[in-house]
């Protein structure tokens, strides 16, 4: 097969790799990190800073196509390599969703909705954010935030000039706290032709603003559904996108969908692509970027994923892994990440099972069954 380049050494991109090389595709990654989870299961590693001509040049060379798994590569990288191999996701379509406002901009020409928000370019603009949102509010950075950091919620507009300093003084986004029924994900690919295969939407569930669980098939009634998936059809139409591409919506107490944001690469709250459905999201994303006709994305089964957070997940040992071998239907996925932090996501497992409700029982009997408060022999 192919030789593939992707830019970005995190578990999305370990996950890409795992599911290239099972169709006979090698994958060199470029990444800065000396032991990254994509680049130890990789066919090669240029260990490189993103924007390096070099390693980029190197890449484009042994490449016959390029991906992302990280939305913060710089996009002029994407340029550059666009002039020499195929790269998709385009720089442009990366470049619009690694800027907040200039997403939410790009969401208000296509007239979809999201939370009311207003630009913070300087402290110049605070006053007049302030009094165009309403409080409790959210003071987001617009670039480099993931997994809920960058970001300061706010009660009251009087904590907002610190907010704005505590972030850096960078430009920021003032987005009103909305009232959340749930939230919901649509994962979808595009191919080259504009042809689209959505996923099933997830139901998703945050604890410190970090994705926690995942449960499909979402408990949300059919006509928003389909509506979320029209809606994350045109985000991909009009970025012109060809890859794997994520919408994260909140559904309103009234009932409304808001799109929160995009992410431009397969998503966490799409791993239950891989044990429940018949194309998982990592080969999708090669499919639409080898130009191969998109895989089956139907659900064989309702499942919960829970991802597996902090420093307790390095190694499968100790006796408390035994209930998660023992639990029917259950699938564990560990990264191979050599460092562990609080809050940084280690693996995640999922539980396949009759109903929704029941996958998630038993994900979260697992999770409580692995966690070291139940073991204190770790
Ligand atoms: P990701 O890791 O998904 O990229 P992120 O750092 O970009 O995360 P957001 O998606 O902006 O963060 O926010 C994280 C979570 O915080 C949301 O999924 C939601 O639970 C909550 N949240 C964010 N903005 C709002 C809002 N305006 N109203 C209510 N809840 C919000
Ligand atoms: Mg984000
Ligand atoms: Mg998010």
């Amino acid at each position: 097969g192919a030789t593939l380049g992707l830019l970005g050494g995190g578990q999305l991109g370990r996950l890409f790799v795992l599911a290239a090389h099972e169709s006979g595709y090698r994958v060199i990654v470029l990444d800065p990190d000396a032991d990254s989870p994509a680049a130890r299961a990789a066919d090669g590693h240029l260990r490189a800073r993103y924007d390096d001509a070099e390693a980029l040049g190197r890449l484009a060379a042994e490449c016959a196509a390029v991906t992302t798994e990280f939305e913060n590569v710089p996009a002029e990288s994407l340029r550059m390599l666009a002039q020499h191999v195929p790269v998709h996701p385009a720089a442009e379509a990366v470049a619009t969703t690694q800027d907040r406002l200039r997403e939410k901009r790009f969401l208000q020409a296509m007239g979809l909705a999201t939370a009311p928000f207003a630009a913070v370019r300087g402290p110049q603009d605070l006053a007049a954010a302030a009094a165009a949102v309403r409080f409790p509010a959210i003071l987001k950075r617009a670039s480099f935030g993931y997994d809920g950091k960058g970001q300061i919620r706010l009660d009251a507009p009087e904590g907002l000039a610190d907010a704005f300093d505590a972030l850096g003084g960078v430009e920021c986004v003032l987005e009103q706290r909305v009232e959340l029924a749930c939230e919901v994900s649509v994962v979808l690919a595009r191919a080259g032709d504009g042809e689209i295969a959505s996923y099933p939407l997830a139901e998703n569930e945050h604890r410190d603003g970090i994705l926690a669980i995942s449960s499909v098939p979402a408990r949300i009634d059919d006509g928003l559904a389909a509506q979320a998936i029209e809606m994350a059809g045109r985000i991909a139409g009009g970025l012109d996108y060809r890859g794997v591409l994520a919408v994260e919506f909140f559904v309103t107490r009234d009932g409304r969908l808001l799109v929160n944001e995009i992410a431009p690469r397969p998503h966490n709250s799409g791993h239950y692509t891989v044990d429940a459905c018949v194309c998982s999201q990592f080969e999708q994303q090669l499919r639409a970027l080898c130009g191969l006709p998109l895989g089956d994305t139907r659900l064989l089964s309702p499942v919960a994923m829970v991802n597996l957070l902090g420093d307790r997940w390095l190694r499968p040992d100790g006796p408390r892994w035994q209930s998660l071998y023992a639990m029917h239907g259950a699938r564990l996925h560990l990264y191979g990440k050599r460092e562990a932090r609080p809050g940084r996501k280690m693996g995640h497992l999922c539980v396949l099972a009759a109903t929704r409700q029941a996958a998630l029982d038993a994900a979260l009997q697992l999770d409580a069954a692995l966690s070291p408060a139940t073991d204190d022999a770790g």
